[in-house]
């Protein structure tokens, strides 16, 4: 059995009910995580996911709503007495952000940390990873993430404005998990911010024909997040939108 685990699915500033955009994917007795936004380890000691047990982080882009809670976790690692190397697969400058807060900060790393860029992609015994280019307002990438025992493909977004790059990666995925930071009321800033909204995200599934959709990356100025989904369901039926420390099984 594997599982999915929402640690935070907000978007920009944390907030009481959304924090900071963190997913923890559990396969066999590995966790892989997709970006690693701030409290990212408070959320994974509330839902039992040992530090020690993430195989590799993979860190879509440098904003801090996705990195700032990177090296916290790493620091974290050492003190749990890892000696397992850690792979972060990220963008330049992200392994720099780490390796300066935890020097500066006067912590210790007693293991390797093994940095690749996400267009190296990565491959273990239970999954194989590949980084493909989104549509946003730095150096972007998105993962589609293949678990080898179930033949299941899982495609993540990032941020991104709903964009062909993006269609072009996730054909034919299993589960598609795409940001919507807005509804179609907020559209213009969504375009302008670089963001996607519910609808769009929706027509994304539907034109990759995913079995389900995923909405995470929610702003806080979406007060009742049936919205999202009633909006992205008259697209695309099987969509529901994430929750802050919403885990799902997949048999
Ligand atoms: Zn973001
Ligand atoms: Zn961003």
């Amino acid at each position: 059995m594997m599982k999915l685990y929402f640690l935070g699915t907000g978007a920009g500033a944390p907030t009481a009910r959304r924090w900071a955009s963190s997913i923890a994917i559990s396969v066999s007795s590995s966790y892989y995580l997709l970006d690693c936004g701030e409290g990212c380890q408070l959320r994974m000691s509330s839902l039992g996911i040992s530090p020690l047990k993430i195989a590799a982080i993979f860190i879509t882009h440098a904003h801090g709503d996705h990195v700032l809670g990177l090296a916290p976790l790493v620091e974290s690692m050492s003190h749990h007495g890892r000696r397992d190397p850690l792979y972060l697969i990220a963008p330049q400058g992200v392994d720099r952000l780490v390796e300066e807060t935890i020097r500066i900060t006067g912590g210790g790393r007693d293991f390797d940390l093994i940095v690749k860029s996400p267009s190296d992609g990565y491959d273990d015994r239970n999954i194989s990873v590949k980084g493909y280019r989104v549509c946003h307002s730095t150096d972007s990438w998105g993962y589609r993430v293949s678990i080898k025992k179930k033949k299941l493909d899982i495609c993540y977004t990032g941020d991104t404005m709903a964009c062909g790059e993006v269609i072009e990666a996730c054909r034919g995925v299993d589960i598609l998990i795409h940001e919507a930071t807005f509804t179609q009321e907020n559209e213009a800033e969504a375009r302008s911010y670089m963001h996607s909204t519910a609808r769009e995200a929706a027509r994304v599934a539907l034109e990759v024909g995913a079995r389900y959709l995923y909405l995470t990356h929610i702003s806080s100025r979406i007060k009742d997040p049936e919205d999202l989904v009633k909006e992205a369901r008259e697209v695309f039926k099987n969509t529901r939108v994430a929750s802050d420390m919403m885990v799902t099984y997949i048999l």
